[in-house]
C-alpha cells in the first residue's frame, strides 16, 4: 500500500519524455549549438516536413508559440477590423485573445453539455453576412466535428480555423485534425502533448498560398534578406526546440495511447460516484490533453480539489471562469449567465493528473482518494 505522507502524484513528469538524452538527445541538441543555425533553418524544415508527413497535410509553418500560430493565421487569412470570428466561451485566453489582436469582432457561442465542445447549432444561428471565420477548439484534445463545422463554413462563405493546442493526434472519423481547414494552429508549449523544451508552434495548412503568406508573416514579412513585402512579425520556430519535436513526434502516438488507457482506468474506477465525464468520442477522437472530472456543484468541486492536492495529487481547475467573464474581455460586455453551460463546466470541473507514464499505483491512489472523499473522510489539514 502507498504511503499517503510521501506519495505524489505530479501533473507533469516531463523526464520521462527523454528516454534516450544521452545518446540520441544531448548529441543532437550540441551539433546544432555548434552549427550556430538556431532559427529556422534545416532543422525546422525537417520538423515541419516530418508534422506534414505525420498529419497527412500540405504544409507546416513553425511559429514560436501557439497563440502567434492563432493570430498570424487570422492575420493572413485577411481577417481584421469589421470582420466577425466566431468561437466558443470555454477556451483557453488564447483563442479570443489573437480575435481580440486583430482587431476582429469575436461572437462568442455555448459548448455542449456532453462533449464541452463548441455547440455547432449555436455556431449556425450566429453567423452573420459578416462572418469572416469560425474557430473552433478541439478542447482537452476531444475533437469537434470538423466536417460539420466546414460544411456550415463553406455554406456561408466563412473560413474554418481549428485550435489544435491541446488535440495533436486527435483524429474526427479517421482524419486528423488540422487537416482539412484553412489553418490548424497547433502549440508546442511544455505542457502540450508534443511539446519543446520553451515556446513553439504551428499552422497547417492544405492551401500553399496561405503557408507561403504564412512564411513570409513570421519573418518580419521579408522574401529575402532586407526586402520585406509585407508588415509582418517575429515568430519564428528555433532549430533546438525543432529538434526535440522532431525526435518526440516518433512516440506521440504511443503516448497519446497511454493517455486514452489512463483515462478508460479513470471512467471505469470513478463510475458510481456523484461525477460524470467528457464524452470521448469514437476511438481516436480524444487524446486527453486533460482528463475533465465533472462534480455536481462548485462547493463539491472545490472541496474535491483541496482533498485530492493534501494527498500531493496535482488537480487543477482548467478553466475556472469562461473567456466572457475575465476581466481582460470586459470591454466586450459578456455577462454571467450568457453561456450557462461553459458557466456551469468553469464551477464544477476539474483536472485529474493524466500524462502517459501514469502507473497503475497513481491510478488507484488518485482513484481512492477521490474515494475517500466522497466518503466524507477528510483528513485533518496539513497531514498530507
Ligand atoms: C496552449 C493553448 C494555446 C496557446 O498556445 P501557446 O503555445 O501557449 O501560446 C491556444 N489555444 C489553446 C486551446 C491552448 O490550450
Amino acid at each position: 500500500m502507498t504511503n499517503p505522507s510521501k506519495y505524489r502524484v505530479p501533473k507533469y513528469n516531463y523526464a520521462d519524455q527523454f528516454p534516450d538524452i544521452d545518446t540520441v538527445t544531448l548529441p543532437a541538441l550540441r551539433r546544432i549549438l555548434l552549427s550556430g543555425e538556431y532559427v529556422l533553418g534545416p532543422e525546422v524544415e525537417r520538423f515541419e516536413r516530418s508534422f506534414s508527413d505525420y498529419l497527412g497535410v500540405g504544409h507546416t509553418v513553425g511559429f514560436n508559440s501557439g497563440t502567434d500560430a492563432l493570430v498570424l493565421a487570422l492575420d493572413a487569412l485577411g481577417i481584421g477590423p469589421g470582420d466577425e470570428v466566431v468561437t466558443v466561451a470555454n477556451s483557453f485566453h488564447a483563442t479570443l485573445q489573437a480575435i481580440v489582436r486583430l482587431g476582429a469582432t469575436p461572437v462568442l457561442v455555448d459548448c455542449g453539455e456532453q462533449d464541452f465542445l463548441i455547440d455547432l447549432d449555436q455556431v449556425a444561428a450566429a453567423m452573420t453576412a459578416r462572418t469572416k471565420a469560425v474557430i473552433v477548439v478541439h478542447l482537452f484534445g476531444r475533437s469537434v466535428d470538423v466536417s460539420a463545422a466546414a460544411e456550415l463554413c463553406r455554406r456561408s462563405g466563412a473560413e474554418l480555423i481549428e485550435d489544435c493546442a491541446q488535440a495533436t493526434g486527435a483524429r474526427f472519423a479517421g482524419v486528423r485534425v488540422g487537416t482539412t481547414s484553412a489553418a490548424g494552429c497547433w502549440s508546442f508549449a511544455p505542457a502540450k502533448n508534443l511539446a519543446a523544451a520553451g515556446d513553439g508552434g504551428a499552422v497547417t495548412s492544405a492551401d500553399a498560398d496561405t503557408a507561403a503568406r504564412l512564411r513570409l508573416l513570421r519573418n518580419f514579412g521579408q522574401s529575402r534578406q532586407n526586402q520585406h513585402e509585407l508588415l509582418g512579425y517575429n515568430s519564428r520556430l528555433d532549430a533546438l526546440h525543432a529538434c526535440l519535436l522532431t525526435e518526440k513526434l516518433d512516440r506521440l502516438d504511443r503516448w497519446n495511447a497511454a493517455r486514452v488507457e489512463v483515462a478508460a482506468a479513470y471512467r471505469e474506477r470513478l463510475t458510481g460516484l456523484p461525477v460524470s465525464f467528457q464524452a470521448p468520442g469514437a476511438p481516436g477522437e480524444h487524446v486527453y490533453h486533460l482528463f475533465q472530472l465533472r462534480t455536481e456543484s462548485q462547493q463539491v468541486r472545490d472541496g474535491l480539489v483541496d482533498h485530492l492536492q493534501s494527498r500531493g495529487i496535482d488537480a487543477v481547475v482548467r478553466y475556472p471562469a469562461p473567456l466572457h467573464l475575465q476581466p481582460a474581455f470586459a470591454p466586450l460586455g459578456g455577462r454571467a449567465g450568457a453561456f450557462p453551460v461553459a458557466e456551469a463546466l468553469a464551477s464544477q470541473n476539474l483536472c485529474l493528473p493524466i500524462r502517459p507514464d501514469l502507473g497503475a499505483n497513481d491510478i488507484d491512489f488518485v482513484c481512492e482518494s477521490a474515494a475517500e472523499y466522497f466518503a466524507g473522510v477528510r483528513p485533518a489539514v496539513g497531514s498530507g
